[in-house]
């Protein structure tokens, strides 16, 4: 797995016309742009993962992620979408725990660990969101909650299973807010979760973990964010809506 890695979060947005001239767009863009170590991830919304599988199909520089899936391999869950299906249609990376998952749907550290299981049994790499309140940050204990959320979530794997694991650093005050973490409020906390994940397992692994930064995220601060020693690449929101804008931030780093 490359180290650095762009992932483009869509939410809820796009409908299936808007999504596929979205990715046209991208990969008209990059066209011709040799990324060699970096790795494109777009996590659309389900229902268009099929046709944008289709469309990046040959495209090597890009991975088709998913926004979430359920803990069970299948059954008796209206409206769930097991890991399973995800990669039935070319699914590779899966983004799990996003803070707006954790706050509308209550999903604890408990529960995503269950998660993380399912999707590492399906050879699928989980995009491991983290990230503290304002309130936490102020008060100083932002960087024992995330150390907690990893641990609560991510410390049962074994070694060769931690290494499919991807971390996104996202600070909730920072998520469509316009308000980044600042350069050295990001290297802090990528720092402190290497040495954890160092703590548990080794600094080989710790090394080699990919820590993304998610929070406003845009082309203008992206560049001094990814600058920092312990940022592996980005977990970009509302910038991945635009093809110019996403591509500007794939090339800062
Ligand atoms: C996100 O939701 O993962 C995110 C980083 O959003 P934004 O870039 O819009 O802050």
């Amino acid at each position: 797995m490359p180290k650095k890695i762009i992932a483009g979060n869509w939410k809820m947005n796009k409908s299936h016309d808007e999504g596929t001239k979205l990715v046209s767009e991208i990969t008209r863009l990059i066209n011709g742009d040799v990324f060699s170590d970096i790795q494109i991830v777009i996590a659309p919304p389900f229902i268009h993962l099929y046709s944008i599988g289709k469309l990046i199909g040959t495209q090597t520089k890009i991975s088709l992620g998913a926004q979430n899936c359920y803990s069970k391999s299948s059954g008796a869950y209206t409206g769930e979408v097991s890991a399973a299906m995800l990669k039935s249609v070319g699914v590779q990376y899966v983004i799990l725990g996003h803070s707006e998952r954790r706050e509308h749907f209550k999903e604890s550290n408990e529960f995503l660990k269950e998660k993380i299981d399912i999707v590492l049994e399906y050879d699928l790499k989980p995009i491991f969101c983290c990230g503290e309140t304002l309130d936490q940050r102020e008060k100083g204990s932002h960087i024992d909650f995330v150390c907690n959320q990893i641990t609560g979530s991510l410390f049962h794997l074994s070694p060769e299973q931690f290494s499919n694991i991807v971390i996104a650093y996202e600070p909730i005050w920072a998520i469509g807010t316009g308000k980044n973490a600042t350069s050295r409020q990001a290297q802090e906390m990528h720092k402190a979760i290497r040495g954890h994940i160092a703590q548990k397992f080794d600094s080989h692994i710790a090394e080699s973990t990919t820590i993304l930064y998610g929070g406003s995220c845009k082309p203008d601060n992206a560049k001094e964010l990814f600058a920092c020693p312990d940022v592996d690449g980005g977990l970009i929101g509302g910038a991945s809506l635009n093809a110019k804008d996403f591509v500007e931030i794939v090339k800062s780093l």
